[in-house]
């Protein structure tokens, strides 16, 4: 079965106090998962050694930083490289999220360098993509997810992409409490789907796992992943909660 992943996004919340409790109280809970399920935990940077020194322990329990640079190293003053994120142990790396694409204009471009820099050191990216309210509005969604996907991804050998995880956030659900309805989430995963599939061929496209985020709660998780295309979720203010965020990890197939 195709790896169902449970992405918890704190954003810049949380003091460290804050951060070890929550951890705590989400580990102490922690269920078996079966092999092909996985939760992710993407900490603000400060966070990471602490969040990583806590999953050790726990199987298919990993972490994501939520940005990386694109350079390799050197005088670039604030930035973060994947080789001091690869260093600490931490196995995936966000990028791409909206957020990150509105307010540091982030471009398809800029982003393809930083999935080559992740993918160099054996990062596994997590890559969002998701389209403006705009756009839905004008019905061409389809079509301008494509093209990130494109942009930022196409250029990788089918080998690579298959290390990727795509998740797909309609901007209009990102801490709106709007949520797509399950149905929304299916068309758009499968017709991503498809267009791996039409670069990369059938088996590659079948790999690659698509998570949907957008306003995912304990409540809607598991209507949300039952969806065939949809293989868990990145989940942002949901997973602050500590009782939320279980419940979401339980709904994965
Ligand atoms: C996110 O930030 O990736 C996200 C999906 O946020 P929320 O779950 O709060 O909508």
């Amino acid at each position: 079965m195709r790896q169902q992943v449970a992405a918890a996004n704190w954003k810049m919340n949380l003091t460290i106090t804050q951060a070890e409790e929550l951890l705590n109280n989400l580990l102490q809970q922690s269920k078996q998962l079966s092999d092909h399920q996985k939760v992710v935990f993407a900490v603000p940077f400060p966070y990471l050694a602490l969040a990583q020194s806590k999953v050790n322990s726990h199987p298919n329990y990993f972490v994501a930083a939520q940005n990386c640079s694109e350079k390799k190293s050197g005088a670039y003053t604030g930035e973060t490289s994947v080789e001091m994120i690869h260093s600490l142990g931490v196995e995936y790396v966000v990028l791409g999220h909206s957020e990150r694409r509105e307010y540091f204009s982030e471009s398809n471009a800029l982003l393809a360098q930083k999935v080559d820099m992740a993918l160099s050191y054996g990062l596994t990216p997590i890559f969002c993509c998701g389209e403006p309210l705009n756009i839905r509005e004008a019905g061409t969604q389809n079509s301008f997810v494509e093209k990130q996907l494109k942009e930022s991804l196409f250029h990788l050998s089918a080998e690579q992409l298959a290390k990727i995880v795509i998740a797909y956030e309609p901007i209009w659900a990102i801490g709106t409490g709007k949520t797509a309805t399950a149905d929304q989430a299916q068309e758009m995963h499968q017709h991503l789907r498809a267009v791996l599939a039409a670069q990369y061929g059938k088996e590659t496209a079948g790999i690659v796992p698509i998570l949907y985020g957008g306003s995912v709660k304990g409540s809607n998780a598991k209507e949300i992943f039952s969806k065939p295309d949809v293989d868990g979720g990145l989940v942002g203010g949901a997973s602050l909660v500590a009782a939320d965020f279980t419940q979401i990890i339980d709904a994965l197939k």
